[in-house]
């Protein structure tokens, strides 16, 4: 493939939040994006978003951490758009609760859906970056990995996310494929405001107390995070692989 043609993109999770942001930004970079949600429907919007903008973009409803589900939706992405050549692994959930309240169901949940669904698609995608000597795979990792209170499950996964990019790197980047992880502090998206439903705090109040613990004193948004995704994803990161990149507004302790 040469460098002036479309590359094919699959964003996870990308209904909405950082995911939605990514494929947009993505898309905005002249990539064909595949938008993979759970529920197809739910993809419009960011669909809508890009071909609005001239861009170019397919809505997937595909449970990551269902095997068939996603071997089939790689191989709809590889029919209707082309082989993709760049993996955004965003899908996430949060089961939060402390370690004596978490049940089995909370912890499989979220393993299934960061690792089982980062695995599932790697594996899918990989081969298509192989035969092209070529290929983009950035993780959704957290600051959360460092440890957080009600998060054991969440950020073990997260930890988790962060081994597995580095061993992805190892493992191919002889073929041209390149692995690295992006490791977000607050931002404000569903995901943070469904916490603040649940500790009874107004998302105002909430995203304002956070930013007073954030150096550069503001939440992150997605595009935050987009900006970093795209810079992983680019031509020219071919030399940067198996790193993490906190992007927190500030360095975490
Ligand atoms: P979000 O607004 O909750 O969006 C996550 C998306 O993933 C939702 O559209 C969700 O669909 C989808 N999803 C959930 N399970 C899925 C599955 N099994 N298969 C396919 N899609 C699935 O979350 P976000 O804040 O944008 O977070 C995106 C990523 O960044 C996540 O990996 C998250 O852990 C990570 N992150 C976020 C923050 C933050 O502060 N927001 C911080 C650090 C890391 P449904 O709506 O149908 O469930």
């Amino acid at each position: 493939m040469s460098t002036t043609e479309a590359r094919v993109a699959v964003v996870t999770g990308a209904a909405r939040g950082i995911g939605a942001a990514t494929a947009v930004r993505l898309a905005a970079e002249g990539r064909a994006v595949a938008v993979l949600d759970l529920d197809e429907a739910a993809c419009k919007d960011t669909v809508e978003k890009i071909t609005a903008a001239g861009g170019t973009a397919l809505a997937i409803g595909c449970d990551v951490s269902d095997e068939a589900q996603v071997e089939a939706a790689v191989e709809r992405v590889v029919r209707e758009l082309g082989a993709p050549t760049i993996l955004v692994n965003n899908a996430g959930v949060l089961r939060d609760n402390l370690l004596f309240k978490m049940s089995v169901d909370d912890w499989d949940t979220v393993m299934g859906v960061h690792l089982r669904g980062a695995f599932l698609t790697s594996r899918a995608c990989q081969k298509h970056m192989v035969d092209a000597h070529f290929g983009r795979i950035v993780n959704l990792s957290s600051s959360s990995a460092l440890g957080n209170r009600g998060q054991v499950n969440y950020s073990a996964a997260k930890a988790g996310m962060q081994g597995f990019t580095k061993t992805l790197a190892k493992e191919l980047g002889k073929f041209g494929v390149t692995a690295n992880a992006v490791a977000p502090g607050f931002i404000a998206t569903e995901m943070t405001k469904a916490t603040a439903d649940r500790v009874g705090m107004g998302f105002e109040d909430f995203k304002a107390a956070a930013a007073t613990q954030i150096p550069v004193a503001r939440v992150g948004e997605p595009e935050d995070i987009a900006n970093a995704v795209a810079f992983f994803t680019g031509e020219a990161a071919g030399f940067v692989s198996g790193q993490v990149l906190y992007v927190a507004g500030g360095p975490l302790d």
